[in-house]
């Protein structure tokens, strides 16, 4: 009789999102009086760049023909030479020096922090901020690293709370941690950490022997200059980081599906080489992303890719000061939107996260995130996303602001 991965069967089943789903079919389902306005899951709206369009025609085309037709890709793992050199130079650009076999090319930037699991040992402590990505924690519980679910937390997790006291990013802890997940700019709190805080916590994982595994899906949106786009800007951080970055939102690829991480080969850890592991990792179960999509990605980094994503991502920065300025004027605390495309919204008078969605949701139609489904530290707080359309961010702020008055 098979026996099933019983950690699968100790996860809480998924409760953020589905609740978010059936509260808001309920509430659609009585005729509400405006129409519903979704600022809660976090996904982009605006179509792909002309210059992507463009690279994925003539890519379809060249599949078309015997004499350009490509199989599987025999580069290393999977990606393209063009695709990991215009990445290695869009570092370097920044002035961060990368080699191009240290960049694994992938079809998601969410299955790379889930997989990367698998070069890690199960007996590893792993610390995860709070609130945070659910990816990290439940891909950890899956393993068997997390423990058990108390109802609250994973008993194996170390939770580094994240607060308005300190800034939204974590102090040291008191037990130290093999593993330790850092996202910023971050999901779901908005907001960016300086080389300042950066610089901590890898000289506390080179100190200890901890990998840090950095997640910068949304650097494209940090405004601010002096917040680091990459972990390796930060000193000594290629002999204890791994960092992970995505075309999602960068280029809006929710749909496209292209991503990358990079792990340097000065990244040593238990006697092995965390690059060939990872490399031996995806050679054996990972066979690359399509060609079309990879040529895709490639023209992202082209002086006119370039200019059309930044309009992109400036017409959700302007969602987000439009959230930002219009929440703080009705007398609500609100934190991110200036390096990332969140808002963190303090709830008024201590209110729980699920009262005030529930408010929002009922008396001005609108659908948010609770802050307590990212974590407790999350309780008192919503997230709202600036994805959305201009006119329907604005009518939204606006609902906001007349409920409350
Ligand atoms: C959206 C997001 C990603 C990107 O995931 P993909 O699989 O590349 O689409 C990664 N990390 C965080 C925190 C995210 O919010």
């Amino acid at each position: 009789m098979v026996k099933v991965n019983d950690n699968f069967l100790k996860l809480p089943g998924g409760y953020l999102f589905p609740e978010i789903g059936r509260r808001t079919r309920a509430f659609a389902a009585q005729n509400p009086p405006m129409p519903l306005i979704r600022m809660g899951i976090g996904d982009v709206t605006l179509p792909l760049a002309p210059a992507v369009i463009d690279a994925m025609h003539k890519a379809t085309e060249e599949m078309g023909h015997k004499e350009t037709f490509r199989g599987y890709c025999e580069e290393t793992c999977g990606a393209y030479d063009f695709l990991r050199f215009a990445i290695r130079d869009s570092y370097k650009a920044t002035g961060v020096d990368i080699a191009d076999d240290e960049i694994f090319v992938s079809d998601g930037a969410k299955s790379d922090c889930g997989n990367i699991g698998d070069i890690f040992s199960v007996d590893n402590v792993v610390a995860v901020c709070d609130p945070v990505y659910p990816v990290y924690v439940d891909t950890n519980a899956m393993a068997g690293r997390a423990g058990d679910y108390d109802g609250e937390k994973w008993t194996n997790l170390v939770y580094l709370p994240c607060t308005a006291e300190n800034g939204f990013f974590p102090d040291l802890p008191a037990r130290v941690p093999d593993i330790i997940y850092i996202c910023s700019p971050n999901n779901p709190t908005g907001t960016a950490a300086t080389a300042e805080q950066l610089k901590v916590w890898v000289d506390y994982a080179n100190k200890h022997g901890s990998v840090i595994l950095f997640d910068s899906a949304y650097e494209a949106f940090i405004s601010e200059p002096g917040i680091p786009h990459s972990i390796y800007e930060i000193p000594g951080a290629k002999t204890c980081a791994i960092e992970f970055r995505s075309f999602s939102k960068t280029a809006g690829f929710t749909g496209n599906r292209c991503a990358y991480t990079v792990i340097p080969k000065a990244l040593e850890r238990g006697g092995a080489n965390l690059n060939a592991l990872w490399n031996r990792r995806q050679g054996t179960k990972f066979n690359g992303v399509a060609y079309v999509i990879q040529r895709a990605a490639e023209a992202t980094f082209t002086p006119e890719g370039q200019a059309q994503i930044k309009e992109s991502i400036a017409y959700y920065h302007n969602n987000a000061n439009v959230i930002r300025h219009g929440l703080q004027a009705a007398g609500l605390t609100v934190y991110g939107g200036t390096n990332a495309p969140y808002i963190w919204c303090r709830t008024p008078d201590g209110m729980p996260s699920w009262d005030f969605f529930d408010l929002l949701l009922h008396k001005a139609c609108v659908v948010t995130t609770p802050g307590a489904g990212f974590g407790p530290s999350g309780e008192g707080y919503i997230r709202l996303t600036a994805f959305g359309d201009a006119d329907a961010t604005r009518e939204a702020v606006e609902r906001i602001t007349s409920i409350l008055h």
